[in-house]
């Protein structure tokens, strides 16, 4: 039998009401001196009230507030004061990038490593990967960590108020599962692939199921199973069915737009889940079978109700001219690429024709510009 080492968990993982409060005597146990890191104006309050927690406890932590997505600066920076601090921990409050940049510090200085998510936007909170972009936003690589982090945090409480845009772009990262997953993954002979892959099927149903009404509604019941979902179970998928049970072509195709110029940039999520959609175009032309079809329009009519785009107009790709969006259409085919994983040979012509195709779909009714 082959080795196969992953990092499946965090240590621990304390969900629901006021988990952040109910986990101060294991946050003080695990660094004396942590490194807060966060970086958007509109979480500095919470991050500054995890500060006086710490301090009540008799902790006194360092502040750092990020300036750019997951980049070699910022983690530069990061790595500087954590280490003229002495700090013995990094407690990453925030989003995906965040939280990935959180996670590599910790991961190159040998540190504990507390994630505290403070939206369902992404899994980034659970895994042992953290995706590197330019100080501009543009993916570069993902690396692979040494472990997940040591305590993960998921308050109910504070994940309740963030904007719904971003559980909307959390649920479509996390259907992408499911549809990226089955098709490189479904013929593995390894069980814990197998079991990753029927996981993320059952995550899809709950989210088809009671998305919606999470979207609408932060205090029903269906928004804890989704917001879980999309934080939490896509990250125990990833973990179980490690890289090949990742990606297909929708995270591929979300790295190939990351390469371009946003006014209004969209949420990783937000790009996965129009990925999404022109993997399924990709997936109709190079069969004989209707399933990616009706995929794709199950899937158009979920994203409409979520307000998330579904279409080169409202993913801001409108005013991109043929030479930026082929551009973009060659970095997610580089050789190198997971999109050709896909079942059948892919090229930056092809992408660009099944990007172009969704131009005719139906637009969502509002722009995701308005709905912050
Ligand atoms: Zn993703």
């Amino acid at each position: 039998m082959y080795i196969n080492n992953h990092s499946i968990s965090p240590a621990k993982v304390v969900r629901g009401k006021n988990a952040w409060v109910k986990s101060l005597d294991l946050v003080t146990k695990l660094c004396k001196r942590p490194l807060i890191i966060g970086r958007s104006s509109s979480t500095r309050k919470i991050r500054s009230s995890f500060k006086k927690d710490l301090l009540l406890k008799g902790i006194q932590s360092i502040s750092l507030e990020l300036d750019h997505d997951c980049c070699e600066l910022d983690i530069q920076k990061a790595h500087e004061v954590s280490r003229n601090n002495n700090c013995d921990g990094i407690i990453a409050a925030g989003g995906g990038k965040v939280l990935d940049t959180g996670k590599l510090i910790a991961d190159l200085l040998d540190i504990n490593c507390i994630t505290v998510p403070l939206s369902a936007s992404t899994c980034a909170g659970w895994t042992a990967l953290s995706n590197i972009y330019t100080p501009d936003g543009k993916f570069v690589k993902d690396v692979t960590l040494k472990s997940c982090p040591n305590l993960l945090i998921f308050d109910h409480t504070i994940v309740r108020a963030a904007p719904p845009r971003t559980l909307a772009s959390g649920i479509a990262d996390a259907v992408a599962k499911w549809y990226e997953s089955s098709l490189t993954s479904s013929a593995s002979q390894d069980g814990f692939v197998q079991q990753a892959v029927q996981m993320a099927r059952v995550l899809r149903d709950q989210l088809f199921l009671n998305g919606y009404e999470a979207f609408l509604n932060p205090l029903s019941n269906s928004w804890e199973t989704v917001a879980e979902g999309c934080a939490l179970t896509a990250g125990i998928i990833g973990g179980l069915g490690g890289s090949r049970c990742r990606t297909a072509a929708a995270h591929p195709i979300h790295n190939g737009l990351t390469q371009l110029t946003y006014t209004n940039k969209p949420l990783h999520g937000e790009l996965v889940g129009f990925g999404l959609l022109v993997q399924l175009d990709l997936e109709e032309k190079n069969s004989n079978i209707q399933l990616p079809k009706q995929a794709k329009l199950q899937l158009l009519d979920f994203f409409s109700q979520l307000n998330l785009p579904v279409s080169v107009e409202s993913i801001c790709l409108g005013g991109k001219t043929s030479n930026e969006l082929y551009k973009a259409c060659k970095f997610a085919c580089k050789y190198d690429s997971d999109i050709h994983q896909l079942p059948f040979p892919i090229n930056e012509n092809d992408l660009f024709e099944a990007i172009k195709n969704l131009q005719s779909t139906p637009i969502s009714s509002k722009t995701i510009i308005n709905n912050t």
